[in-house]
C-alpha cells in the first residue's frame, strides 16, 4: 500500500516551518497502518516560484469579480513558501533512508501547463499529481469557504461536472503530471448528477489516453460527500481499462496520514485491482496492494 498524497501544512497555516521530523512521524504512522511508501505532495501554488507563472489566472473576463477577488485573497494567504527549501527537506528525508518520494500536487492552469512543466523539470521530483480544484476562479471543493459553497445552488450540477471534466481532460492531455488526484473531486461538497456514468466514462478515457495513473483516496470520506474518490463506478472503469492506481490519504496533518488504509485495501479488492503503481524519478514501477513494496526507496 502507498500513501501517495501528503501535505505538510493545513490550509489554515501559511508560515509553518519545514521540519524533517514531521515526515519521519508521517512514516511511522503510515508503517503502523501497513503503508510502506509515502509521497510528499504539497500544492504547487503554495510556492513563490510558481507565482509569476500561474498567479493571476483568475483575472479573466469569464471569472465573476466576486470570485476573482476571493481567489486573489486565497492566493495571497497561501503562496508564501519556498520550493527549493521544500525539495531540500524532502530530499534530506529520502536520503536518510525513509520510504519517502518527492512530489507535488499540481493544479490545472489553462494555457500555462507548458510553463509549469518547464519549471518542474528543474527539480528532482519522483511523482507529480495532477488536480482540478477550481473551475475558472471558483473553488468548488472549498467547503470551509461560504462564498465558494454559495455558488452551488446557483449552478446546474450537470454543467459543473461537465466543466470539471473538460478541465481534467485538458490537464491529462497536457502530459505535465503522472497521477490524476482525487479523480471525481467535483462531488466533494455532495453534488452528484442523477446519472454520472457519462462523466465517469470521460474521466476514465482521459486517464487511458494520457497514460496517467488514477488515485484512490480516503479523503472523500472526510468530506460532505462521505465517499472515497473515485466512486465505485469510476474505479471499476479504471480497472476495466487497465489504468494504474495509487492509494492516498491527502492528509494535511499527522492524524490523517494513511487514513482508512484498510478500507482502501478492501475497496481495491472489491474492484478487482491487483496491484498499485509507485514512481521514482517519474518512472513507474509496480507495488503490491498488501505486503511490502517493490523495494526500498
Ligand atoms: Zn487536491
Ligand atoms: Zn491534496
Amino acid at each position: 500500500m502507498l500513501d501517495y498524497h501528503l501535505h505538510l501544512w493545513p490550509h489554515s497555516e501559511h508560515e509553518t516551518p519545514l521540519r524533517p521530523e514531521q515526515l519521519a512521524d508521517y512514516c511511522t504512522r503510515a508503517q503502523e497502518a501497513g503503508v510502506t511508501e509515502l509521497a510528499v505532495t504539497e500544492h504547487l501554488f503554495r510556492f513563490r516560484q510558481a507565482a509569476t507563472l500561474v498567479g493571476g489566472f483568475w483575472d479573466d473576463e469569464r471569472v465573476p469579480p466576486a470570485l476573482a477577488e476571493n481567489m486573489a485573497e486565497y492566493w495571497k494567504f497561501h503562496a508564501t513558501a519556498d520550493l527549493d527549501a521544500y525539495v531540500e527537506c524532502a530530499l534530506a528525508v529520502k536520503d536518510a533512508g525513509l520510504p519517502v518520494v518527492i512530489g507535488l500536487e499540481v493544479d490545472y492552469y489553462e494555457g500555462r501547463m507548458d510553463a509549469v512543466a518547464d519549471l518542474l523539470a528543474g527539480y528532482p521530483f519522483d511523482v507529480l499529481l495532477g488536480s482540478v480544484h477550481w473551475i475558472g476562479g471558483w473553488r468548488f471543493d472549498d467547503i470551509e469557504d461560504p462564498a465558494s459553497m454559495a455558488e452551488w445552488p446557483a449552478r446546474q450540477v450537470d454543467a459543473c461536472w461537465d466543466a470539471y471534466t473538460v478541465a481534467l481532460e485538458e490537464l491529462a492531455a497536457s502530459g505535465a503530471c503522472d497521477v490524476l488526484a482525487h479523480p471525481d473531486l467535483i462531488k466533494a461538497a455532495g453534488h452528484i448528477p442523477d446519472a454520472p456514468a457519462e462523466w465517469w466514462d470521460r474521466i476514465a478515457e482521459a486517464a487511458v489516453a494520457s497514460g496517467m495513473a488514477a488515485e484512490v483516496s480516503s479523503a472523500g470520506w472526510r468530506k460532505p460527500v462521505g465517499e472515497q474518490y473515485p466512486a465505485m463506478g469510476l474505479l471499476e472503469r479504471f480497472v476495466a481499462r487497465g489504468v494504474p492506481l495509487t492509494t492516498a490519504s491527502d492528509a494535511h496533518r499527522l492524524e490523517h496520514v494513511a487514513d482508512r488504509a484498510d478500507d482502501l485495501r478492501a475497496l481495491l479488492g472489491a474492484a478487482g485491482a491487483g496491484s498499485l503503481q509507485g514512481y521514482r524519478g517519474r518512472t513507474a514501477y509496480p507495488v503490491a496492494v498488501s505486503g511490502p513494496a517493490g523495494g526500498r526507496v
